[in-house]
């Protein structure tokens, strides 16, 4: 009998020990520890965000260089973006350049330390952007991640976004663009426009994604509300005479950034800036010129701007605004200058 209780109490002991639950009080953890562990290094940026959901943009950073979505380091020269990517806040702008002009350009920017370009499909100068880009790496100027390249999708694309966003890739010879924006409001099919570049994001052969000419909050909702990755950017015609401000509010709850087009007035207008009072003032205060005024406002005002140009004294000159600083007062005397006037009728 003594024998019988024996033989199963040690019958127990021999099952308990072989059972991790009554090994151990503990749950084991060990699974759930090795699926959440990433390393850092190997993740892009914005890749594991639900961009569905209300995510805090740049949650997913490193604590030690955690930056505020929106907001702009002049000392670095760049914006966090809602994306989590970072995107430099003076670029060179490539439109009516021909394809051996925004070649050039693209190379005198990159050489003078610019790191951002934009271009667009119906520009016609991808492939000259993407020659620019390749002699500058060739050079050993920079390597493409120091760079931060920007294309549009054109409005007939946009029933075939898929096709539009590989097209633009090989035409600029590149494995992945860092932003593409739809190139203008066209409500009867932006949306679908949008979820091809959101599902090109998913892919990794876009980074960021953004949006352009959209002048009404409730036009930029309709896009919003209908997709999952907020926009990144909204590039529209801001300048001091249009200073965007209704839509540069409107468009804070996103983090999403505004990006300046005809930062200078655009061809054609620059002379009615440059010789505006207030700005020319400033400028002679600051022994600086009006077009460096102006970029150096947009840059404090937090907005990115892109002035275009197949000059390269003018380009370097443009690249030439880290080095002051327009002082509070000199800012509000610019922002008064605002007429919520539009150069563009587009
Ligand atoms: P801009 O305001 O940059 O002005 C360009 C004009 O200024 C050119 O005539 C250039 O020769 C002149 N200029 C440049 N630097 C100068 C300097 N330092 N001194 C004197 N003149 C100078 O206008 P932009 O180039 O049309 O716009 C900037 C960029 O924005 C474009 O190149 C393009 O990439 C983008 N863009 C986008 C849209 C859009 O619909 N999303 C529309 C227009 C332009």
């Amino acid at each position: 009998m003594i024998c019988k209780k024996f033989i199963l109490l040690l019958l127990s002991i021999l099952l308990c020990i072989n059972m991790p639950a009554c090994a151990s009080d503990k749950p084991n953890t060990d699974n759930i520890h090795h699926s959440s562990q990433q390393d850092p290094e190997d993740q892009n940026p914005g890749e594991n965000q639900n961009p569905g959901e209300n995510q805090n943009p740049g949650e997913n950073q490193n604590p030690e260089e955690k930056t505020e979505p929106g907001v702009f380091n002049l000392e670095k020269g760049t914006v966090m973006l809602n994306s989590g990517y970072e995107m430099p806040v003076l670029g060179i702008g490539c439109y009516l350049l021909s394809n051996s002009q925004a070649e050039n350009s693209v190379y005198w920017a990159l050489r003078d330390g610019y790191r951002l370009i934009d271009t667009a499909r119906i520009y016609g100068n991808e492939e000259g952007v993407g020659k620019g880009i390749k002699k500058a790496i060739d050079e050993g100027i920079v390597k493409r991640e120091d760079i931060f390249v920007t294309t549009k999708m054109w409005t007939s694309d946009f029933g075939n976004g898929d096709a539009a966003i590989e097209a633009s890739l090989k035409r600029l010879n590149l494995d992945y663009i860092d932003l593409m924006i739809l190139h203008h409001s066209q409500p009867s099919n932006d949306v679908q426009a949008y979820q091809a570049m959101e599902r090109a994001v998913k892919k990794g052969t876009l980074k960021s994604i953004g949006l352009s000419n959209y002048y009404e909050p409730d036009d930029f909702d309709r896009v919003v509300t209908a997709t999952t990755i907020r926009p990144s950017i909204l590039q529209n015609e801001t300048h001091p005479y249009h200073q965007s401000t209704v839509m540069k509010n409107h468009i804070a709850q996103y983090y999403t950034v505004l990006e300046s087009w005809f930062p200078l007035g655009g061809r054609g207008n620059t002379q009615t800036l440059f010789n505006d009072t207030t700005i020319s003032s400033i400028a002679k205060a600051h022994n600086k010129t009006s077009a460096q005024i102006i970029l150096r406002w947009h840059l404090q005002a937090g907005n990115i701007a892109i002035p275009g140009s197949s000059n390269e004294s003018h380009i370097k000159e443009n690249s030439e605004i880290f080095d002051f600083e327009l002082t509070a007062e000199e800012m509000q005397q610019l922002t008064s200058i605002d007429k919520k006037q539009r150069f563009a009728d587009y």
